[in-house]
């Protein structure tokens, strides 16, 4: 097996192109960029996708089979990780959840006629979507079960239910809606993505919740996490994305690679993280020397530079394995990715808040806020424990139980040994 953990010279140039944009275009708005008039930051926020587009890195992620460039997951792991400089990059770039995996899951469920309706607009930034699982009443880690259901009568798909938590679902143009279809195939055939245009009857948008990121959210405001009631909402019969049962499969395949991607973008915004606390370290003097000479502080920055590496190289191999190997051979390790850099990007997010004292804490810094951020990390996509339990579930799948001792008991194996040196040594001649 060849280990190389060079990037191929064109490539890198890319990455350095990104950087470079990124630092220079988008980072130093970060200060007003929640004041910005929407129109006029429209307009900006397209020329700049303009030349995201002229490079060939607009909306990477998808297969080029699919429209998209082939960077495969490896290379979209390296774009991720500077994208996650700076999160409003996404929008800049075509890989803001939750168009992406929406995109993903269009790509492959959408019929030809669907795909120029709701795929390709998306793909463009003309359009953009929400995904709608989540509900109030039912754990959202157990898509299995869910209350909103959806009938067909006639020409047309009849919706009802309850959603929470739905990522743009009050700006977007169109939301995927997983609804129960059959609940006769419960528990993975049970549910169906039906397509709601925004302001179709019977489609609620309540409000946008507030959150630990943005606890007194601005209805309608890209970013925000509606509650959406659905009352006898109808769309037409070809709505439905692929066969109605196909629901749970097609939501799966939005999850894929996105998990690499969430993962790098949070790794990237922990390096930053991590430069804060270092600056802060070889600025500030406390108890006559510098705090990057006090042995704790040493600790934090080590530390914190050993989980990053950890978790990059985890990122990076599994990214590897996907290209070779496809999704289904890392499932386990997808969760795994997820579950390592959620926790790796909140302990370097929370010792910079540390190391930067009170400072840090305020929101004079970014990393208060992109603590809070981040933190729903753990818990969004399927929470950590959930992929711990999967990731640990598969590993345990290559032991068998032994009756007795373990394998490894010492006492046990001792008449082993002699026999085994016995024969070495009759072996060896050695009388
Ligand atoms: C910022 C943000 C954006 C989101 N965007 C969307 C969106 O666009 N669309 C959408 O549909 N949803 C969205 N969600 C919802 C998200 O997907 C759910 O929060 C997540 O799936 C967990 O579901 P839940 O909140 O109902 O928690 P629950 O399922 O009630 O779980 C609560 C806790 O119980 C524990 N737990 C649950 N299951 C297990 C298990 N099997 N083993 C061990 N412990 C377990 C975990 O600690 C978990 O955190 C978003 C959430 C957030 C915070």
């Amino acid at each position: 097996m060849a280990w190389d953990f060079e990037t191929e010279p064109e490539f890198q140039e890319q990455l350095d192109w990104m950087r470079e944009f990124i630092d220079t275009e988008i980072v130093p708005l970060e200060p007003i960029l929640d004041e910005l008039p929407r129109d006029e930051w429209n307009a900006v926020r397209d020329h700049l996708r303009q030349k995201v587009k002229d490079r060939g890195l607009w909306g990477a992620f998808l297969d080029p089979k699919l429209g998209g460039q082939g960077f495969g997951q490896l290379k979209l792991a390296l774009m991720s990780e500077q994208i996650g400089r700076s999160m409003v990059s996404m929008v800049i770039f075509g890989v803001q959840a939750p168009d992406s995996g929406n995109m993903e899951l269009l790509a492959n469920g959408a019929t030809d006629e669907q795909k120029e309706r709701w795929l390709w607009p998306n793909l463009r930034g003309e359009i953009t979507s929400a995904f709608a699982l989540t509900e109030p009443f039912n754990a959202g880690a157990d898509p299995t079960k869910i209350s909103t259901s959806a009938f067909l009568d006639g020409d047309e798909w009849v919706l009802n239910g309850h959603k929470w938590f739905i990522t743009n679902a009050s700006s977007a143009d169109i939301t995927l809606v997983f609804a129960e279809t059959n609940p006769e195939h419960r528990p993975h055939k049970h549910a169906s993505i039906i397509v709601v245009p925004a302001g179709t009857p019977g489609m609620d948008v309540v409000r946008d919740v507030g959150t630990m990121s943005h606890p007194k959210p601005e209805y309608g405001r890209p970013g925000g996490h509606a509650e959406v009631v659905f009352t006898d909402c109808r769309v037409p019969a070809d709505h439905l994305i692929g066969n109605p049962g196909d629901g749970f499969v097609l939501a799966q395949k939005r999850l894929g690679g996105g998990r690499i991607h969430h993962s790098m973008r949070w790794l990237g915004q922990a390096q930053r993280s991590f430069e804060i606390m270092c600056e802060r370290a070889v600025s500030r003097e406390s108890h006559g020397k510098l705090l990057a000479q006090h042995q704790m502080i040493q600790d934090y920055v080590a530390l914190s530079h050993m989980e990053l590496e950890s978790a990059r190289l985890v990122c990076f191999q599994t990214a590897w394995k996907m290209d070779r190997h496809g999704a289904s051979a890392v499932r386990a390790e997808l969760g795994m990715v997820k579950a390592l850099t959620s926790k790796t990007v909140l302990a370097v997010l929370d010792r910079t808040i540390q190391v930067c004292g009170a400072l840090g804490y305020s929101s004079d810094l970014p990393v208060e806020g992109w603590y809070r951020g981040t933190r729903f990390g753990p818990i969004g996509d399927g929470p950590d424990e959930l992929h711990k339990s999967v990731l640990a579930r598969t590993l345990l799948k290559g032991y068998k139980p032994v009756e007795g001792w373990p394998s490894e008991h010492i006492p046990s194996r001792r008449p082993a040994a002699e026999a085994k040196w016995a024969s070495l040594k009759a072996e060896a001649g050695v009388a």
